[in-house]
């Protein structure tokens, strides 16, 4: 079966010669020196490693059972949901008014990678309820905050987030699900909400779930979605569980994978529940904490894919089979290791250099989620939301890319269960299809967050971009190998927004047949600067003389495949982009 080591130096390297978060002036940084974060991080590690990892393929063979209403998660769930709550690992970045440890999102956001990167559909139950507690954080009142938030901190509470319906997924608009206004100020809510993930599990004593619905007598579409509150079990002001809430799973899913996760179907029968924000104002409520949510789902993609490149290297240095065309290295043996053979090479180095410089983005991302909320950095807030789509989409297409191509790595042996590789191609799919499909997620970034503001984050962006090269040129060898690449990458970004701009008012297909190529364009670019960061701070630890010189060396060359191998897709993705729409329209829906 397949094992898992979590990334702490990688993830070290990160925090601190790359983003140097603890010279950071964001509030709550300076606390974070690399020995407070090195044992935090070692520590999930082995949880990550001895706990959660060998549950992964048991909660993938098992899946979830419903008997009588009750969801029973796969053996040995609800004892290591046990350790995490213990371990206090549930309230990391929670505020400590309602029992958190207050931690910056982005040491969250890197344990976070260590137990997904372990066992995905288990570290789902406590994503969501991050997600909800979030929600409630933002938006609840002092009373909402007191009573619900505590016990969701620790997860004696899970929570859940119900958007979905049968005939509405990505057009929420014509949600059908009631919610009809009481005299005690609360709420019925009717109706039924489908593949709703952790819906209904035996490792909690109660579930709040989030619910969106639309008030009778209300704005017709998306303006008339509200946001309530809906436990599975009523509790009273005193916080005592009471009474059974009209909510039941109706069924769960059979699915390709996370099978260790219940996807149910809720239904809402006259479920009584409290208006969390304003009236009809649901949907904003749910955007503010889209971006972490979506920063979750990307840091899924790099997460399994770190998992799946794990197990393929080994086996590559391991597996027997032709010999090395320049000569054979394994001399006394029957045969060279694969890792011998070029094309296994090229494998591996895809899937390291994507984890290691997607690695780099996410926790990019969270430190820009930190510096906005706890710093109230304008520019970070701007550049977060637009990276937000790139993050999300870029990082689990690539995700589920890199764990097929492990998968590949083992031959026939990854397509049979046995080893568990298929489990990681399996798991990495469904990132890219919940929190808004990737095809929305490139919608929302062509059709919204480019223009958005004026256009002003993205310009912050291209102007980040040519001043990092600025200052940090003059190394001709480091100007070759990263600058130059880069500069060329970014000026394919600016083409494909430009030819946006021109085109997309004219016939706004134009812009929307481009805007898959230009989400994966735009992702190239920030994994092209992470690895420059990544190069650069890798030849100062050099240097300085820092020991490990191989890790930083072996960063470097990581770095430079994919400036010369992967960065060069840009091209291809600009080509695309170019050719607008009439060749993707050009059939009428009957010819095809
Ligand atoms: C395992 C699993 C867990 C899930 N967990 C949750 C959960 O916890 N809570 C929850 O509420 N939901 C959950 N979902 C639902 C998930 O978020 C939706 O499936 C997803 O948002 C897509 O909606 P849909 O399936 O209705 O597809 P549709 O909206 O019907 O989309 C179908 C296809 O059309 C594309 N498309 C749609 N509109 C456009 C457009 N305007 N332009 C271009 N392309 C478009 C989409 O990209 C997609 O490829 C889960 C789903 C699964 C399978």
């Amino acid at each position: 079966m397949p094992s898992y080591t979590a990334p702490v130096k990688d993830m070290q390297f990160i925090l601190h010669d790359v983003l140097k978060l603890s010279q950071s002036d964001v509030p709550g940084f300076d606390e974070l020196d690399a020995d407070f974060t090195g044992a935090i991080l070692e520590e999930a590690g082995k949880i990550a490693g001895e706990v959660l990892a060998p549950l992964n393929a048991v909660g993938d063979r098992e899946g979830c059972r419903l008997e009588n209403g009750v969801v029973y998660t796969p053996t040995g769930f609800k004892a290591a949901f046990d350790k995490m709550r213990e371990g206090g690992w549930t309230g990391l970045d929670c505020d400590p008014e309602y029992g958190g440890q207050g931690m910056p999102h982005v040491l969250a956001t890197a344990t976070g990678e260590f137990f997904t990167g372990a066992n995905m559909a288990f570290t789902m139950y406590q994503g969501l309820t991050h997600g909800a507690y979030s929600a409630i954080h933002a938006h609840g009142t002092d009373a909402q905050k007191a009573k619900w938030l505590p016990r969701m901190v620790t997860c004696e509470w899970t929570g859940t987030m119900n958007l979905t319906e049968p005939q509405c997924g990505t057009d929420l608009g014509m949600m059908r699900t009631k919610a009809e206004p009481q005299e005690n100020g609360t709420y019925r809510i009717t109706g039924q909400k489908i593949f709703i993930s952790a819906g209904e599990h035996d490792m909690s004593e109660n579930i709040i779930h989030l619910v969106l619905a639309k008030i009778p007598g209300g704005p017709e579409g998306i303006k008339g979605v509200s946001l309530f509150i809906v436990p599975k079990f009523l509790v009273d002001d005193e916080g005592q569980i009471g009474a059974r809430n009209g909510v039941s799973v109706g069924n769960i899913e059979e699915k390709m994978g996370i099978h260790g996760n219940a996807t149910c179907v809720m239904n809402y029968d006259g479920a009584e529940g409290y208006l969390l924000g304003e009236e009809h104002k649901g949907m904003c409520a749910m955007f503010t904490m889209m971006n972490e949510a979506r920063l979750g789902v990307g840091m899924q993609g790099l997460a399994v894919a770190e998992a799946a490149y794990q197990n393929a290297l080994d086996y590559a240095k391991d597996r027997l089979q032709g010999r090395a065309i320049t000569g054979a290295e394994n001399k006394d043996g029957p045969a060279d290791p694969i890792i011998v053979h070029p094309d296994i090479r090229r494998s591996l180095m895809d899937q390291k250099s994507f984890a290691e410089g997607g690695r780099a983005f996410a926790l990019w991302g969270a430190e820009m989620i930190d510096r906005s909320h706890r710093a109230g950095d304008a520019e970070a807030e701007g550049m977060i939301s637009l990276l937000t789509p790139v993050l999300k989409g870029f990082l689990t297409d690539e995700g589920f890319d890199m764990a097929v191509l492990a998968q590949q790595v083992y031959g026939g042996h990854g397509y049979i269960e046995e080893h568990g590789m298929s489990q990681f191609a399996r798991d990495a799919r469904i990132a890219m299809i919940y929190e808004g499909a990737n095809g929305v997620q490139a919608l929302d970034l062509v059709g919204r967050k480019l223009a958005a503001n004026g256009g002003k984050p993205a310009m912050a962006f291209f102007e980040m971009v040519k001043t990092f090269c600025k200052e940090n040129a003059g190394d001709a060898e480091f100007d070759t190998a990263f600058l130059e690449p880069l500069k060329t990458a970014s000026k394919h970004l600016q083409e494909a927004a430009m030819y946006f701009m021109q085109n997309g008012m004219k016939n706004p297909n134009h812009a929307l047949a481009g805007s898959y190529d230009f989400m994966h364009l735009f992702g190239h670019v920030c994994l092209g600067l992470m690895w420059s960061k990544m190069a650069l701070a890798a030849k100062a630890k050099l240097a300085e003389g820092a020991p490990d010189a191989a890790f930083y060396e072996t960063k470097i060359a990581t770095g430079r495949y994919y400036m010369a191998r992967r960065l060069p897709a840009t091209s291809m993705h600009l080509a695309r982009i170019s050719s607008g729409a009439d060749t993707v329209m050009a059939l009428d829906a009957a010819n095809f």
